[in-house]
């Protein structure tokens, strides 16, 4: 207690003495001692009753920024809780400064965050957990987590408390998407939900596993004929020469598929990790489409399709001329590979509008309509055994797709089974490069 407040509780002691004193000598005088230290005794009280109520009206609406004068000893009283008051006022704005900052913290996470207690019930989550989740917080109370993702492996998972490594589910909202759950114990049994969408993650996972067995199934067949006819070798001697010229002409075909796999291959990831500008050169595709028109006709010789090869003699574009011509090239002999003997097939390079445009029509086989989705896929074949026959990788028409996208294209595919295909794609009218448009031949 400082010297100053000491003061004034003495003076105050004081004043209530000098009262009883001068009520005492007052009493003496008109002869009524006790009535008179009773009235100032009552009289007394009611100023601390009075004080009292002052002091109550007061805190309860205490929003003001001072507090009452007040001489007697009930100002220092006033003093002391309004400091006591002051503090409170601080401690709660910095608290409501932290929350505040917490909360836009979390808010700014890349991850749904959640946490729950031990009983697993929601006590807070943030905007991004009510998106992905669904999480239904703070409408809902005593909501549980295990409400919310209802998976049997999950639940185990929170029950046995074996947070070291994290655990992939599909997402509750949408079985499309995976997510990664993390889970981190803090206070009080209390759990922090870290959710990650990893739909990517897995997905280019699941690609890269499917492109390894795919790789190593498409090399261990050729390499298991090649094997079979090597062990018949040794006794080449005894065998007949029609049968040896036969099982070196398979060879050659065999080892023949593997080089154009290993080529393809090389030929994709050549493209993905192309660095080289679109824009910087232009491709005479005319003179381009003229060359694989003389290897069709090749190719042709035992199928004797009808080929019509309409090209537009000045129509150029902005590219990379490898890659048009090996997609170009992929798409007219794929027409000649599914299109039974006989058949008809139309190439063409026109200026659509301002765009230059390529297609191939064929009156082949056809593709139903759910194979056209996946067409494009790494490996896929409509008829694994037709395409193998045609020496077919599988891997062409997705060679197509990488180089169309690396040219701001797209390829567009519409077929009919028994009907015939029609593979097309337009270039940028920014992409496209024509001379002197009159020249253009129709
Ligand atoms: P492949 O090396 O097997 O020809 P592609 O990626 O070029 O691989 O083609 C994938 C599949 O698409 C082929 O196996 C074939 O079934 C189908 N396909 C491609 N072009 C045509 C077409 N013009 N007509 C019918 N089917 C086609």
């Amino acid at each position: 207690m400082s010297d100053n407040s000491q003061g004034t509780w003495l003076i105050n002691l004081f004043v209530v003495l000098l009262c009883f004193v001068a009520a005492g000598a007052v009493g003496v005088y008109v002869d009524e001692f006790w009535l008179c230290i009773a009235l100032v005794a009552l009289i007394l009280l009611g100023l601390q009753c009075w004080q009292m109520l002052a002091l109550h009206t007061w805190l309860s609406h205490y929003k003001k920024l001072s507090y009452p004068h007040n001489v007697s000893a009930w100002g220092l009283l006033y003093k002391d809780i309004y400091a006591e008051l002051q503090k409170g006022r601080t401690k709660r704005k910095q608290l409501a400064e932290s929350l505040r900052t917490f909360k836009s913290g979390s808010e700014a996470l890349p991850d749904a965050t959640v946490v729950v207690n031990q009983h697993h019930e929601v006590l807070w989550c943030n905007r991004l957990a009510r998106i992905e989740l669904g999480v239904t917080w703070p409408e809902k109370t005593g909501l549980k987590i295990t409400d919310i993702v209802r998976s049997n492996e999950f639940i185990e998972y929170l029950l046995a408390r074996q947070f070291n490594t994290p655990i992939e589910l599909p997402s509750p909202n949408n079985p499309q998407k995976m997510f990664e759950f993390r889970v981190v114990p803090f206070q009080d049994n209390n759990l922090m939900l870290l959710v990650r969408d990893v739909t990517r993650l897995t997905q280019i996972e699941k690609m890269r596993k499917d492109f390894v067995a795919n790789v190593s199934h498409e090399l261990r067949t050729p390499l298991t004929v090649i094997n079979g006819y090597l062990e018949m070798l040794p006794d080449a001697a005894e065998l007949p020469p029609l049968m040896v010229n036969k099982a070196i002409g398979e060879m050659r075909t065999q080892s023949l598929r593997m080089q154009n796999l290993i080529e393809e291959l090389l030929q994709l990831s050549r493209i993905e990790a192309s660095t080289e500008r679109v824009f910087d050169k232009v491709v005479d595709v005319p003179q381009l489409l003229w060359q694989i028109q003389k290897e069709a006709q090749t190719l042709n010789r035992e199928k004797h399709h009808k080929l019509f090869f309409d090209i537009a003699p000045q129509l150029k574009v902005y590219g990379i001329e490898t890659e048009l011509r090996s997609a170009f090239s992929n798409l007219i002999f794929n027409a000649i590979h599914y299109t039974p003997d006989k058949g008809v097939i139309e190439v063409k390079w026109q200026l659509n509008k301002d765009a230059a445009r390529f297609s191939v029509k064929d009156n082949g086989d056809g593709i139903a309509s759910k194979d056209i989705t996946r067409i494009t896929e790494r490996f896929y074949r409509v008829d694994k055994a037709r395409s193998r026959k045609t020496g077919g990788s599988g891997l062409g028409l997705s060679i197509v797709k990488h180089v169309l996208t690396h040219h701001n294209s797209s390829l567009k595919i519409s077929s009919a089974v028994g009907v015939g295909s029609d593979f097309s794609c337009e270039f940028l009218p920014e992409l496209t490069y024509l001379p002197d448009s009159h020249n253009t031949a129709q």
